[in-house]
């Protein structure tokens, strides 16, 4: 098999470049190891910046999610008892973030890669990215049992962190930066309507949660646990519970409760890889890079690091020029580092350390109280939650 661009792994960075590509006219051959129910309902991202947005309706992906997805103008600061909204277009000029599943995401543009777009092979699991340093980089892959190899101008690896693409950069010219927390995300799906039409991010002594949600009808919600907790060693009442604890404000809100239909545990991880190119191999999304999910960045870095890619070659095509093929991973790692700052300065101003200090938490309070009162710090945090410009 032979094609321009071939790319590893059908999450939302690979099937976005994919339909990226195809818009361009630049053939491409995707290859996923898992079928498509599996990829298609995978709960992660909900959150969607408004430059992720402006992509995804650019490349003919976003009318479902103009139809279904909840604009949101705001998010709230809980802590103390207190309540703080941070109306987000008043502080950026007018940005807000869209709240619509990674799985609506990776719905809509696998039906539209399989009814337009190029080859999108399931269970077609890489092998290797082998020759990464040539002008033929090859990927030898299964497909339903079957040995074969994918022939390529370039590869971009968007097979998330478990992959086998980041493995391709020598050891000698890879270096890592990364940061594991001793917590993790107890998360849950609830058939409740949510308990406030905006998110809540909430700071407790006992530790942070999250409500979120997924539809008008559909709860998302989240606690902070000990790293390594099993999911199933938390009860439904008991995680009602301690929701309502840690949300628990001076006004008369309450958490309305409904039936829990998914539970799982994420880990909190920074990870960055440098460099993001090594040859023909370019990585993309979670395969160079991982933030803790306080900051809901992680989908729209992927998608920021596929449409700097999409741009670069399609810019060689049109001037012949590899300069910002050559420019990709500084490019992307400009904002990528800037995504792991908010991310780790969100995860560390709301989730409780099991060995926080008195000190430390008085400094947390303080630093929620600046945000409310400030009207500089209040706006640092919404441009960075609404995302930092693609270009
Ligand atoms: C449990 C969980 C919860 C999350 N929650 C949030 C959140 O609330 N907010 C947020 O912003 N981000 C969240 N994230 C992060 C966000 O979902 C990711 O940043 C996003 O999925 C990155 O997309 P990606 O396409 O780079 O990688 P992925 O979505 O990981 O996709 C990689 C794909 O490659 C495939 N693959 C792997 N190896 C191979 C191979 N050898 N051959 C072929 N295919 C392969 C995988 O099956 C997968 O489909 C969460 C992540 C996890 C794991």
């Amino acid at each position: 098999m032979r094609t321009t661009v071939g790319i590893v792994g059908a999450g939302p960075a690979g099937l976005l470049l994919a339909r990226l590509l195809h818009t361009a006219g630049i053939d491409s051959v995707v290859l996923e190891s898992r079928d498509r129910a599996y990829v298609e309902q995978r709960q992660r991202a909900g959150i969607l910046e408004q430059g992720t947005v402006d992509v995804l309706r650019a490349a003919g992906a976003g009318a479902r999610m103009d139809r279904e997805g909840l604009r949101h103008d705001g998010i709230e600061l809980r802590w103390a008892g207190r309540r703080h909204r941070v109306d987000l277009p008043a502080l950026t000029g007018g940005r807000s973030v869209t709240v619509y599943a990674q799985t609506e995401v990776c719905k809509d543009l696998i039906a539209l890669q399989l009814e337009e777009g190029g080859p999108l092979l399931f269970g077609a699991e890489a092998l290797a990215v082998e020759d990464a340093g040539t002008a033929r980089p090859r990927i030898p892959f299964r497909h339903q049992g079957r040995a074969d190899v994918l022939e390529c101008d370039y590869v971009v690896g968007c097979d998330g962190f478990w992959g086998v693409s980041r493995k391709a950069v020598p050891a000698a010219l890879s270096r890592t930066f990364e940061r594991t927390y001793p917590f993790g995300w107890l998360g849950v799906l609830a058939d409740v309507a949510p308990s406030h039409d905006e998110l809540v991010y909430a700071r407790h002594d006992r530790g942070f949660a999250l409500l979120s949600m997924r539809s008008p009808s559909v709860s998302r919600l989240y606690l902070q646990v000990p790293a390594g907790t099993d999911a199933e060693s938390w009860g439904d009442d008991e995680i009602w519970a301690e929701l309502e604890r840690r949300f628990a404000t001076d006004d008369d809100w309450t958490l309305e409760r409904g039936p829990i239909t998914q539970k799982s545990v994420t880990p909190m991880r920074s990870f960055v890889h440098e460099p993001m190119r090594h040859g023909r191999l370019f990585l993309a999304g979670d395969a160079a890079h991982i933030v803790p999910p306080t900051g809901a960045k992680g989908l729209n870095l992927a998608v920021g690091d596929v449409v700097t890619f999409a741009r670069a070659l399609v810019h060689r095509r049109e001037t012949g020029s590899a300069d910002l093929l050559d420019a990709y991973a500084r490019t992307c790692l400009g904002r990528v580092w800037q995504a792991e700052r908010f991310s780790h300065d969100m995860t560390a101003l709301l989730h409780r350390a099991p060995d926080a200090t008195p000190f430390e938490d008085r400094l947390q309070l303080a630093r929620l109280e600046r945000i409310a009162s400030s009207r500089a710090a209040e706006a640092d945090l919404a441009e960075a939650y609404t995302g930092f410009p693609l270009d």
